[in-house]
């Protein structure tokens, strides 16, 4: 899931001075589960803006622009003569919102990761998109997020009592977690296995995955 947080009202409302015609988008998918531009966040909003909200819509998934078309379609008279698109949803979602619109669009959220859910409100960076996943060698932990530097082989040698120097030697190191999960797993000789230096050509941004 794309974690997702609001902006502080205060930026986005600075964002959207001399914008008299608001339309808000929200993201029925991840940003919902986010509380940050589902139905009850985008209410908020256009009850905030008060009589600047010209139209509202939460679309299932804004960052796939099939799924835009079919939701925006039947309100493009309103989304045409506002002024400005409020969109509260990843990036890439504020992004295909732009391209299909044309409309100056400015976000309402800040994206900050791909992320792992416990629970509502409690959310967890765990994979970057390296394109090279290699999370099989490690025991199913990503050195790439977890380790505070990346490390493809690891401790360094800030790690002290199981903990990463990184932050004060609170969190756990990532090479340690991966150690005892191959452990767990029986096959802790995988850990004496050096990593080469990633193939940076694997992650050539920006990225494109076109099978057909
Ligand atoms: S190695 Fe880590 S960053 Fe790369 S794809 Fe796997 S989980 Fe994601
Ligand atoms: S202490 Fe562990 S998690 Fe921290 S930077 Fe070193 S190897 Fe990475």
């Amino acid at each position: 899931m794309i974690i997702t947080k609001s902006k502080p009202k205060e930026v986005f409302l600075r964002s959207l001075e001399g914008f008299e015609r608001v339309f808000i988008v929200g993201c029925g998918t991840c940003a919902t589960l986010c509380q940050t531009g589902g139905e009850e966040e985008v209410d908020a909003v256009a009850n905030l803006l008060g009589k600047r909200t010209c139209g509202k819509i939460v679309v299932e998934t804004p960052c796939d622009i099939r799924v835009l078309r079919r939701d925006l379609s039947p309100h493009l008279d309103v989304v045409d003569a506002a002024d400005v698109i409020l969109a509260l949803c990843c990036g890439s979602g504020a992004q295909a919102i732009g391209e299909f619109t044309g409309k100056i669009v400015i976000p309402g959220l800040d994206t900050l990761f791909v992320g792992e859910t416990e629970r509502i409100g409690r959310f967890y960076e765990r994979c970057r998109a390296c394109g090279d996943c290699i999370i099989h060698e490690t025991g199913g932990i990503c050195p790439i997020v977890r380790c505070a530097k990346g490390l493809l082989n690891g401790p360094c040698g800030g790690m002290a009592n199981g903990k990463c120097e990184a932050g004060g030697h609170v969190r756990d190191c990532a090479w340690v977690m991966i150690y005892k999960r191959l452990e767990e797993q029986g096959i802790v000789e995988r850990f004496k296995e050096i990593r080469k230096v990633r193939d940076r050509s694997k992650k050539a941004e920006p990225q494109e995955l076109r099978m057909r």
